[in-house]
């Protein structure tokens, strides 16, 4: 690895230590490579505080992807109730870190994140 070069690849910071950041597996723990192979071999390189960021940025759009199938009716993930939960929980968790960061963040809006919980709460639990 090479840390002493590039910038971070969302707030654009130098000179500090930078991490590869690979999506592995999504909220779902499903692999990436699986939904999409590209993504994963061109991997970016992230300061510690937006390493964290995208991490929570990943999960968001897992969890709103799932929920859009959701709403349309397609088989989804937050069919399964135990899912929803967990995903409804993760999602307050995101808000709760990204209203503790004093800027807003280069990668996740937080009023994004505010509205997909609005949804999820006048959304039918699924039993
Ligand atoms: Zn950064």
């Amino acid at each position: 690895m090479n840390l002493s070069t590039g910038s971070c690849n969302a707030c654009g910071a130098v000179g500090t230590a930078l991490m590869k950041f690979s999506l592995g597996k999504d909220f779902f723990g499903r692999p990436y490579d699986r939904l999409s192979p590209s993504s994963d071999q061109s991997p970016k390189w992230y300061c510690e505080a937006c390493s964290m960021q995208k991490n929570l940025q990943r999960d968001f759009r897992d969890i709103r992807t799932e929920y859009d199938k959701l709403t349309a009716g397609h088989g989804s993930e937050l069919s399964r109730g135990d899912e929803f939960r967990r995903a409804s929980l993760r999602l307050r968790e995101i808000s709760a870190l990204l209203s503790a960061t004093p800027q807003q963040s280069p990668l996740l809006a937080s009023n994004d994140v505010t509205l997909l919980i609005e949804r999820l709460n006048t959304a039918t639990m699924p039993v």
